[in-house]
């Protein structure tokens, strides 16, 4: 035991959705220490909503220094984890008795951020909010959900510009979807007056930077050239498992993704979990990243304790709420019938952006 009290030692890498969750459940029975590159935790599931109405920049950024009351926060990043050795871009080396690897993935800005500060993410939000209203005709790449939501928040906030969405497959959201889902969402894209150009791959990205006002032009495999001002990329989650070393290294598959076993616990490795987006046991997502936190957490509280049962991870069934806007949108959720439809998806996420069970969990004094 590393610690200089009782409680053993837990370090958690990455402050998004799964490692804030898991610092703060062991918070009371583990001198924790969190890791993070930015200063704040970052909603990033309302990013496309702060883009288009800022005044969201001013609750989408939760400073981890209100997280923990106990544990410290460290404003760092982990360049090379080997076992539980881990060493950060400081030249700082934590050994903790217990390693939670919750790096999730990176995704091209404004969907995710990658900024040091809150100041400068917010700074880089306005920024390309001008740039959207500079724009008369915009361009997203990508028809999977988070293309749809963005093509959807411009058109309700700005129904002056025109949006068209390019999507290689020749329906929108590939994946593990009812047909009912796309088509509904079909249907109210259309309503929205937002043009999809499906079955439609592209040679080459444009050559003005995303999110940047400029001549920008695609051209498809087809040879037909598209236009606009401006553009977003919404592709290429990307997990951040770059770090690991040694047995942790060879417990990452070739896409990056780190190889679990039925407790979340990393192949080859004592004392080390992972949980969110960077695990290959369930798909990515929120309630994925959630669930998989509380499990490890609950998991670790029973070690540590001594109380309770280890429970084994079990995959939760398909959930997804895709809004077009604050009023529109589709769904797929458990126990559901059918399709749920704009009023049920605009109540679950659409008007409140689900910030407040976020935010209720940055409650230290
Ligand atoms: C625009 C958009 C909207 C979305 N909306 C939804 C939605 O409505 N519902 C839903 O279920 N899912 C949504 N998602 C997906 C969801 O955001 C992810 O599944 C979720 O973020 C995964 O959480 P996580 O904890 O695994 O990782 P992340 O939230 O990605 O957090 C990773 C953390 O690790 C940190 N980190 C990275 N590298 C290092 C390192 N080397 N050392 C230390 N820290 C590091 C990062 O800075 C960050 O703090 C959305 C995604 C996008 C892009």
């Amino acid at each position: 035991m590393s610690s200089t009290d009782t409680r053993p030692t837990v370090t958690v890498l990455g402050g998004g959705y799964s490692g804030i969750k898991v610092a703060k459940a062991l918070d009371d029975v583990a001198d924790v220490t969190l890791v993070a590159p930015a200063d704040a935790f970052t909603h990033n599931s309302a990013a496309w909503r702060a883009l288009v109405e800022p005044e969201w920049l001013d609750r989408i950024f939760l400073p981890y220094d209100r997280l923990l009351t106990r544990g410290r926060f460290v404003h760092d990043r982990a360049t090379a984890v080997d076992g539980r050795r881990v060493t950060l871009a400081s030249g700082q080396v934590l050994e903790p008795d217990h390693l939670v690897l919750a790096t999730g993935s990176g995704y091209p800005f404004p969907a995710k951020v990658d900024e040091r500060n809150a100041d400068t993410a917010r700074a880089r939000f306005q920024q390309a909010h001008q740039e959207l209203r500079d724009a008369k005709r915009v361009l997203v790449i990508g028809a999977g959900p988070a293309g749809l939501e963005l093509a959807g928040e411009i058109r309700a906030f700005f129904p002056d510009k025109t949006v068209t969405i390019v999507g290689a497959d020749s329906d929108v959201m590939p994946g593990p979807f009812d047909q009912d889902l796309r088509d509904e969402l079909r249907r109210q894209l259309d309503e929205l007056g937002v043009e999809l150009r499906l079955g439609t791959p592209i040679r080459d990205l444009p050559a003005v930077p995303p999110t940047t006002v400029g001549d920008v032009v695609v051209t498809t495999a087809e040879g037909e050239k598209l236009t606009a001002d401006v553009w977003y990329q919404a592709f290429g989650v990307t997990p951040a498992t770059g770090y690991l070393r040694g047995d942790l290294a060879a417990a990452r598959h070739p896409n990056g993704l780190v190889r679990v076993d039925d407790q979340l616990r990393v192949a080859g490795a004592e004392g080390v979990y992972a949980v969110g987006d960077i695990t290959d046991a369930d798909r990515d997502g929120i309630g994925t990243a959630s669930a998989q936190a509380d499990l490890v957490a609950a998991n670790l509280r029973a070690r540590i304790t001594g109380e309770g049962e280890v429970r084994s991870y079990v995959p939760g069934p398909m959930a997804i709420a895709v809004p077009l806007g604050p009023d529109g949108g589709a769904g797929q959720l458990p126990g559901l019938d059918g399709v749920a439809g704009a009023e049920m998806i605009a109540g679950l996420k659409g008007k409140t952006m689900l910030v407040e069970p976020w935010a209720a969990l940055f409650d230290a004094a």
